[in-house]
């Protein structure tokens, strides 16, 4: 038997070797492969053994985030594979390429955004979590005051909830979006709540004081005519919060359940009526000294000797203070028998003698037509009469200009 072929069968032969070493090859690349590079817009950056590997690298990796967050993901950028790897990329496992892939590529899934006036504000998982964070936000803000009705809430801004897809790392928790719409950390909270309130309220009239002139009082003293009281009414009132703060306060209605009573006082007055009497107030600020007007004896008469001004009266009748000051001396004093003396302040005194009774103190402090005393005709005197005496630094001085 010839060992030599015939072409047709050197043919076969070729053929066969041929079709063998392309087997060989094609079971070599299905084991470890030809490396294959995984791109980020682009750019390689890692590269692992064998395409089918790059693409499950790929998978899984977006499997498990997908799982993760609960959620389908997807990468932001334009993620490749290519069998032609550039000279610097080193083949690596498939956790480390799937190590360099999450450095390089920014994860999205389809999530909410909060819309205020048109712009994004805050990310979140679900469009029902947003509408939950701003009803949050929206509720933080009402009064916890039963006797508050809510006319109104709502935000100042235009605010939407918009389905969006959103970075995984941009999504903000439940909390997370509360204190963020809340404004923590920020110089202004992003969304501002407007509430309006209403509020029934029993409110108290305070009663007014009325002045009535009374001739019959003397200057200064005071009486109440009629007892003053508070009245009551009940009043609504809408106010205007923003973010809790009261911005605007309005008055819609008031109904009065009690007129409130004015007081009445009387009060002696500078009534420029009656000279020589209790309510006629001179220049110098004095007003007379006793009920009875008649002047018996002018100051200096009795040869020059006569220092005060003698006013003729009734044993008993009221003597009191010209003027507002305190009582220097009480008593009985030798030939002016019983005497007051009362300071004015600065060098001023009045002096009263010959009175009857006494009724202040040294150190007292009397007010102007305050009673000192009663008319009568102790010490050196004939007859009840008032001895009145005006004194400048100790000396007297003409009375008469100083009360008339
Ligand atoms: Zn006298």
């Amino acid at each position: 038997m010839s060992i030599t072929k015939s072409p047709k069968q050197l043919m076969l032969l070729v053929c066969g070797g041929l079709l063998l070493v392309a087997l060989v090859m094609a079971l070599c690349c299905g084991l470890n492969g030809n490396p294959a590079a995984i791109l980020v817009n682009g750019q390689q950056v890692a590269a692992v053994q064998g395409e089918t590997q790059a693409e499950a690298v790929l998978e899984k990796y977006l499997q498990e985030q997908s799982k993760a967050i609960g959620n389908e993901v997807f990468f932001q950028e334009d993620v490749t594979v290519s069998t032609e790897v550039a000279s610097d990329i080193k083949t690596v496992s498939r956790e480390e390429a799937a190590n360099l892939l999450a450095d390089a590529t920014h994860l999205m899934t389809y999530g909410a955004a909060i819309n205020v006036d048109g712009q994004p504000v805050v990310y979140m998982a679900t469009a029902e979590e947003a509408a939950n964070a701003l009803e949050y936000l929206k509720k933080s803000y009402l009064p916890d005051d039963s006797t508050m009705t809510v006319l109104d809430a709502k935000f100042a801004e235009e605010v939407i909830v918009e389905p969006t897809e959103v970075q995984v790392a941009d999504i903000k928790d439940l909390n997370e979006a509360k204190l963020f719409l809340k404004g923590e950390g920020q110089t202004a909270a992003p969304v501002n709540v407007v509430v309006v309130l209403e509020k029934t309220k029993t409110e108290e009239i305070p009663f007014e004081t009325v002045y009535e002139t009374d001739a019959n009082l003397r200057y200064g003293q005071t009486e109440t005519k009629q007892a003053g009281s508070n009245g009551s009414r009940e009043v609504t009132i809408q106010m205007v919060q923003i973010n809790g703060e009261e911005s605007a306060r309005q008055e819609i209605s008031s109904n009065t359940l009690v007129e409130a009573v004015n007081e009445i006082v009387l009060q002696g007055g500078v009534v420029q009526t009656a000279a020589r009497s209790s309510t006629y107030v001179t220049d110098a600020g004095m007003i007379w000294p006793t009920t009875a007007t008649r002047i018996s004896s002018y100051y200096g008469t009795r040869g020059g000797g006569h220092t005060g001004l003698d006013i003729d009266g009734e044993y008993g009748d009221s003597v009191w203070a010209a003027k507002a000051g305190t009582v220097v001396s009480a008593g009985y004093n030798g030939s002016y028998g019983n005497e007051v003396i009362i300071s004015h302040g600065g060098s001023l005194q009045t002096r009263y003698a010959h009175l009857q009774s006494i009724s202040v103190s040294a150190g007292d402090e009397v007010e102007i037509g305050q009673e000192i005393g009663k008319e009568g005709s102790t010490g050196n005197s004939t007859g009840s009469h008032l001895h009145f005496e005006v004194l400048i630094d100790g000396s007297q001085v003409n009375p008469l200009p100083y009360i008339q």
